[in-house]
C-alpha cells in the first residue's frame, strides 16, 4: 500500500522508478523483491515523494527520469517545417518605371528630402497608381540603365501578402512593333544577365537584348 502510494506520487511528475532496483541519494543501491519494502527503501522513496510534493527539483540521478523529461520537452518544440510559406500574388502591370520621390511630388505634391530622390523605384501605371519595386538584381536594372525608364513596360511581378512592394520577375517593353522581352546578353559567352554592365563571364560589356514575343 505504501509502495503504491509512492509510485503514484512519483509518476505524477513524469518520473519512473524501477521498483526492483533503486539508487538512493547517497549512491547506495539496494534490491527489494516484489511485495517487499525495506525500511531504508521506504525512507528514500518517501523523501523523494516529499520533495516532489513541495515542488523542489528532483535530486535523483535516475537516467530514465531524464529521458521522460527530455521527450516531453521535445514534443513542445516546433520544427521549421511548420513555418508557413509567404502568400504571394503574381500580376502583370503596365506603365513606366519612375523614381518614387519624383512621382510623389508630381502626383500628390509631397516633397521629400533630397537624399531620397533616387532611393526607391516604382512602377507608375497609366491610371496613376504607384507600385514600389523591390530592388533585387532585376529591380536594380532600372536604376543602372536609364533606357529602361524611358520605355512603356509590362512587368510580370510578385507581391507578398502584407507588403506593397512588387518584385520583378520578367520585363517586357511595349512598342509599335509589339511586345518584347528584355534582358542583357553577351554575344561572346552566349549567356543572359539581368543588368547592364560587364559580362559575368568574360567581363566584356553586355548588350540590351529585346526579343519580340507578341505582335501588336
Ligand atoms: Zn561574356
Amino acid at each position: 500500500m505504501l509502495e503504491k502510494e509512492s509510485h503514484v506520487l512519483l509518476t505524477v511528475n513524469h518520473w519512473t522508478v524501477n521498483h526492483s532496483n533503486w539508487r538512493s541519494h547517497s549512491g547506495t543501491c539496494f534490491v527489494a523483491g516484489p511485495g517487499q519494502l525495506s525500511f531504508k527503501r521506504f525512507t528514500a522513496v518517501f523523501a523523494v515523494a516529499l520533495l516532489v510534493s513541495v515542488g523542489l527539483p528532483p535530486l535523483c540521478d535516475c537516467s530514465r527520469a531524464g529521458e521522460v523529461g527530455n521527450k516531453s520537452t521535445r514534443e513542445k518544440v516546433q520544427t521549421p517545417t511548420n513555418v508557413e510559406k509567404p502568400k504571394t500574388t503574381t500580376l502583370s502591370l503596365r506603365g513606366r518605371v519612375v523614381w518614387m520621390a519624383e512621382a510623389l511630388e508630381r502626383r500628390f505634391g509631397i516633397q521629400t528630402v533630397p537624399e531620397v530622390a533616387e532611393q526607391m523605384l516604382a512602377l507608375e501605371t497609366p491610371g496613376g497608381e504607384l507600385h514600389p519595386i523591390v530592388e533585387d538584381v532585376r529591380g536594380r536594372s532600372f536604376r543602372k540603365d536609364q533606357r529602361l525608364r524611358k520605355l512603356d513596360v509590362e512587368l510580370l511581378a510578385r507581391r507578398y501578402e502584407g507588403s506593397p512592394m512588387i518584385r520583378v520577375i520578367r520585363i517586357y517593353a511595349w512598342k509599335e512593333e509589339g511586345k518584347f522581352e528584355l534582358d542583357y546578353w553577351c554575344d561572346i559567352c552566349a549567356i543572359s544577365m539581368y543588368e547592364t554592365g560587364p559580362c559575368d563571364c568574360c567581363q566584356e560589356p553586355n548588350r540590351l537584348r529585346q526579343r519580340q514575343v507578341e505582335s501588336p
